[in-house]
């Protein structure tokens, strides 16, 4: 490793794991303001943090990173609130390309696809607009691709109580593309099933032929 690669990861600070409980930070870190530790990365990287178009850098960066995280702070329930419907249909509803946009909890880089949910209602049914929103409130974590799909839809299992639920994510993910560790259109296909989807091959099957044909409208 070069010179410069072994100060990246020092820094000045006390050496790591010291009568530290592991993961807390150093001292002279923990009352930084998130902007101050970002100001540190781009001084550590070997930039100006004075230059022109990296002065306010670390702002953006903050007001950013409380978007990608804002899931934390909600749950399917509160997302769902007043779009849940008494209805007696029966058959399978699918919304299929939902965009999704997450941050890998490995790298902190982008992973981003499309996520198709399906479910069967079982007397009650869930605006549409809000399968979108319970993506987001799962994908705007960090995470890994497999506990994302897991996560959309044990959430919607728990809020809506279908018959069944199914998930499939399809995603590329940045730190497999930028580090060039995999080929470059390469993507990763996460799904999730529950209920009716894991005990009928036959609604498992006409999810998935529904989910992953080219659609008419693309
Ligand atoms: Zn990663």
């Amino acid at each position: 490793m070069s010179s410069r690669g072994v100060e990246l990861l020092r820094g000045n600070g006390p050496a790591p794991g010291r009568a530290k409980a592991a993961g807390s930070p150093p001292d002279s870190l923990a009352g930084a303001s998130f902007e101050e530790l970002v100001t540190e990365i781009i001084r550590r990287i070997g930039e100006d943090p004075g230059r022109q178009g990296l002065v306010r850098t670390p702002e953006r960066v903050a007001r950013a990173m409380e978007l990608f995280t804002s899931g934390y702070a909600q749950a399917p329930e509160d997302v769902m609130a007043g779009a849940l419907f008494q209805e007696s249909h029966q058959n399978m509803v699918l919304v299929r390309n939902i965009e999704m946009y997450s941050l890998c909890e490995h790298h902190l880089l982008p992973f981003f696809g499309k996520v198709h949910v399906a479910y069967i209602p079982n007397g009650r049914i869930v605006g549409l607009s809000k399968t979108a929103r319970i993506v987001n409130v799962f994908a705007r974590r960090l995470q890994v691709q497999e506990r994302l799909t897991e996560q959309i839809a044990q959430g919607l299992w728990d809020v809506v109580h279908p018959q069944g639920v199914g998930v499939i994510v399809e995603a590329h993910h940045l730190c497999m593309m930028m580090r060039g560790v995999e080929q470059q259109n390469s993507s990763t296909l996460t799904s999730a099933m529950r209920g009716s989807f894991l005990e009928d091959s036959r609604t498992r099957e006409e999810f998935l032929a529904l989910a992953l044909k080219a659609g008419n409208l693309e």
